[in-house]
């Protein structure tokens, strides 16, 4: 484990200074993310480093040092980044001394880089998922002039524990235990832009929870592309479902989260952890990506319809009180409308409280996008419009399932629509807005869940 200064906190301090003299003002900083929960927390680790490197945060991009944190699971996403750049680019030329750093998954496609290299110059410095501990460093040599800097690896080196992190709100935290993935989801460019899966070490993470719990978090979200194969490579192997229990023991936790679950990696252990351990939130992310095996198999998910309703069965047997959300991809190369019917029948069937619904989106270096079959954009639209409308008429029908109940929330801020009220998040993920000030903010309060308004209840605490 590095010590501070290896990670370049204190050059990084020095030259923050200095461009703050050339500022006349102390420098300001905003980072921008784009995409999952994982680059969220990657997030608060580069403006941890920030802050402690004595930039002040900004609210927007006028700020200057921007930093964007990026994505590339759907082109979307990149075509995002191009969209911003531009904004960014007319700033710049109105404050010469701003600086513009680029990082995260998209940035780990070297045409990408490249792209940005060549046509960008006004980006000022470059790194990827591998090297973010290196960001101190990094920015220390760009702000002292030695020209643009790109550092990009192919692969990671090491995990390392210790760079400091600004949490986005005091009360929750995210807690990384294992980085990129080993599945190989045809569609997926994950595993090659965050390379191979790898665990951190259990007591890392529990130290890690143990320090949160001490600063104040009361709830804890566990991420990992799929948490369920938590463990494998450890010298001393360990199954999610003991961590999930070991960071339930922590002492001042009170709700733990995880994201996301692979259903193939679903043990009967994990389902009895969820069902004995009421700090675990009745929630469950469940990607089905499609409900047609025939699909399944050619997106490499290692398990089929009967496999996925058969485990949702079995968890709602053991949890009867559960959501369940997931991710539903439409139009991935040879799907045939039986094949679509099979997905809205797994919908029809399970009943997802909520799901992400997303167009197939050919990711360059994937095998999906060599497929032959590519599904017409026509047919995709109109099959994406038919799921969702079933996705939400089944989601509203769900909602309000718990009227009359009186469950826990955790209060997260005040009703932006209605003042004198506040909003809170139930364990299964549905929000609650109700009576009360800021000083409820951050603690877990029963509500009396008193009516439900389309997919958010309106409540009186207890
Ligand atoms: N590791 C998580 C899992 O397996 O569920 C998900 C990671 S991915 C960032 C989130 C979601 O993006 C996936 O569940 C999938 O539905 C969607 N996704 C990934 N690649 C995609 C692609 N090429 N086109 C459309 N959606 C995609
Ligand atoms: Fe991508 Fe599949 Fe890994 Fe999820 S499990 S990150 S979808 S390859």
């Amino acid at each position: 484990m590095p010590e501070t200064d290896a990670l370049n906190m204190d050059r990084l301090r020095r030259e923050t200074a200095a461009y703050g003299a050339r500022l006349g003002r102390r420098p300001s900083a905003c980072v921008v993310t784009f995409g999952c929960q994982m680059n969220a927390r990657d997030s608060e680790k580069l403006l941890g480093v920030l802050l402690a490197a004595g930039f002040k945060e900004a609210a927007d991009e006028t700020a200057d040092l921007v930093v964007i944190n990026t994505c590339t699971v759907r082109e979307n996403a990149n075509e995002r980044l191009y969209g911003h750049l531009g904004h960014l680019n007319s700033m710049k030329r109105e404050h010469p001394e701003k600086l513009i750093a680029l990082c995260g998954c998209m940035m780990q496609e070297a045409d990408e880089a490249e792209k940005i290299k060549t046509k960008y110059p006004f980006v000022d410095l470059v790194f990827g998922t591998h090297n973010l501990y290196r960001f101190p460093a990094l920015l220390a040599d760009r702000m002292a002039g030695g020209g643009r800097v790109f550092e990009l690896w192919d692969s990671p080196k090491a995990i390392v524990e210790d760079l400091p992190k600004k949490r986005e709100v005091p009360y929750r935290s995210g807690v990384n235990i294992s980085f990129g993935c080993d599945n190989f989801c045809s569609y997926c460019i994950v595993p090659y832009v965050r390379g191979r899966e790898r665990s951190r070490r259990l007591e890392d993470i529990l130290k890690e929870v143990c320090e949160l719990a001490d600063d104040g978090v009361i709830e804890i979200m566990l991420l990992g592309q799929n948490v369920n194969s938590y463990g494998k490579g450890l010298e001393s192997p360990v199954s999610f479902a003991e961590l999930l229990k070991q960071v339930c023991a922590v002492e001042g936790i009170k709700r733990v989260r995880f994201m996301t679950s692979h259903p193939k990696d679903l043990s009967d252990a994990l389902i009895e952890a969820i069902r004995d351990n009421e700090k675990v939130c009745r929630h469950l992310h469940l990607p089905l990506q499609s409900g047609s095996s025939r699909i399944l198999k050619a997106m490499n998910r290692r398990y089929d319809k009967e496999g996925y309703l058969a485990l949702t069965e079995r968890i709602r047997a053991a949890v009867p009180d559960i959501s369940l959300t997931t991710d539903i991809i439409v139009g991935f190369p040879g799907e045939t409308e039986e094949d679509f019917e099979e997905t809205l029948d797994v919908v029809r069937r399970v009943r997802f409280d909520s799901a992400f619904t997303f167009i197939y989106s050919p990711r360059t270096g994937t095998p999906a996008a060599a497929m032959p079959d590519q599904v017409p954009k026509e047919v995709v639209k109109e099959r994406f419009a038919r799921l969702l409308d079933l996705v939400q008429k089944i989601g509203a029908e769900e909602s309000g399932r718990d009227v009359g109940r009186i469950l826990p929330a955790l209060v997260e801020g005040l009703d932006a629509a209605t003042p004198g009220r506040v909003t809170g998040r139930l364990g299964n993920n549905v929000m609650v807005h109700f009576p009360g000030d800021a000083s409820l903010i951050g603690q877990i309060v029963d509500v009396h869940l008193k009516e439900v308004r389309g997919f958010y209840y309106i409540g009186e605490k207890v």
